[in-house]
């Protein structure tokens, strides 16, 4: 840094010159840009102003629908907009399994779930940095969500220990041990360049005693804060996670504490984690009714038709679930009429499509014949179809939920999917 004496300072206009320093019997030449002090504070108010506003405008809500909870909205994030509810595509290791990110696109995805704890295991965050963050890496210029991977601590590390100060693992993949802290998990998704960002939780399992549920909840809240307060002005967004198992108590407790703390976003965790579909519903709408209308909603995890369409109905606004890719893979598609196993030998010459509403690539193009075929002769077309199929099934749901939440028909919307969904004339 070059200081100059006041007097040349109120002739000086910010801009680029060429400088000439003598330091000792050197001399050097130098070009450099030049900011007044004032001017500098006023960009950086500005900048500060900037983001500011934007956080303000994170979600818009649009619409509410008259007769249930259910919401219509827009979130804006620095790499584009989304419209909720939302289903968003998961793609774990920056990849959705087996589909190309233009197909996804084309289904009308516009934000994709990433995975911080299996991103830094592999290939580690110094690549993705290297790489000039996630989305130059997997070539995706749309908002991407990255969830903090505390649930895969928990469900997949061959060994855990939570401490206050952090968890402590051996990696799925090597074995290899980690330690982090909260603030490591908002640092490696900062690096990441992840629009919305989950602070480091802990979950428990189902069932799971009072107590311990409790002990859980109150380290998921402190670390929230640690979270928070970690968090640099990069322009990516946080979301507070509401933990509590399925005690009424600790889930209102939790949820008004998180709320005090004011973060972009609302998440309910640990649920879908094998209760009953009552206890799931029963949470997500204590839950709902203590958070902010002007913040969105995500519940993780959910899920399968009937659990979006009970949840958006209950005021959520965000989904995420492996089932699109994970059932495509397996061989099952789902439908307006139910699920369909394409191995079943009803279909050997059913030339029809996987359902006749459907308007992805694989239902124009494709009979349930040929596609039992693939799946009969382990051809990996099959798997592409029948995931992309799904993927654009969830998406297109969520596409109709809006429209109904628009004409305030959500409720009927709902009534006549899952009469036809359940009556299950394909499978
Ligand atoms: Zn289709």
């Amino acid at each position: 840094m070059v200081s100059l004496g006041s007097r040349s300072i109120s002739k000086i206009r910010a801009g680029t010159v060429a400088l000439n320093i003598c330091l000792g019997r050197a001399r050097i030449f130098a070009e450099a840009k030049i900011f007044l002090v004032g001017e500098n504070r006023a960009v950086r108010r500005k900048t500060r102003l900037d983001r500011t506003r934007k956080r303000e405008k994170m979600f818009t809500l649009i619409h509410q629908d008259k007769n249930s909870k259910a919401r219509l909205g827009k979130v804006t994030t620095a790499h584009g907009e989304f419209d909720t509810p939302a289903f968003m595509t998961v793609g774990t290791h920056a990849t959705v399994k087996g589909l190309m990110f233009k197909d996804i696109e084309q289904a009308g995805a516009q934000i994709i779930l990433a995975n911080a704890y299996h991103l830094f295991l592999r290939p580690g965050i110094e690549i993705i940095k290297k790489a000039g963050g996630l989305h130059k890496f997997m070539s995706w210029n749309k908002p991407i969500l990255t969830d903090s991977g505390g649930y895969q601590v928990f469900s997949l590390a061959l060994y855990r220990k939570i401490s206050d100060q952090g968890v402590e693992f051996q990696s799925h993949i090597d074995g290899s041990k980690h330690f982090l802290t909260p603030e490591d998990v908002i640092k490696i998704q900062e690096t990441l360049g992840s629009d919305i960002m989950m602070p480091l939780d802990e979950c428990v399992h189902y069932p799971c005693a009072k107590e311990e549920s409790r002990a859980a909840m109150e380290r998921t809240i402190a670390w929230a804060k640690r979270s928070k307060d970690a968090k640099q002005d990069t322009g990516s967004f946080l979301f507070g996670i509401v933990q509590g198992a399925t005690y009424e108590d600790l889930r209102s407790d939790c949820a008004k504490r998180l709320v005090d703390m004011d973060f972009d976003g609302y998440s309910i965790g640990g649920v879908s984690v094998g209760e009953s579909s009552n206890l799931i519903y029963n949470i997500i709408e204590l839950v709902t009714g203590l958070l902010p209308l002007d913040k969105p909603r995500y519940a993780m995890g959910i899920g399968y038709p009937f659990d979006i369409l009970e949840a958006v109905e209950r005021g959520v606004d965000m989904f995420d679930c492996v089932i699109p890719t994970r059932y495509g893979r397996n061989g099952t598609a789902f439908t307006n009429y139910g699920k369909i196993i394409i191995r079943n030998a009803a279909y050997t010459e059913d030339f029809r499509p996987l359902d006749a509403k459907c308007g992805c690539y694989t239902c124009q193009n494709f009979s349930r014949a040929y596609l039992r075929h693939l799946f009969n002769a382990k051809e990996m077309l099959g798997l592409v179809l029948l995931s992309l199929h799904n993927v654009y099934f969830f998406l297109d749901l969520t596409r109709q939920i809006r429209q109904a939440i628009q004409e305030d028909k959500f409720s009927q919307f709902k009534q006549i999917f899952l009469m036809n969904y359940n009556h299950q004339t394909c499978a």
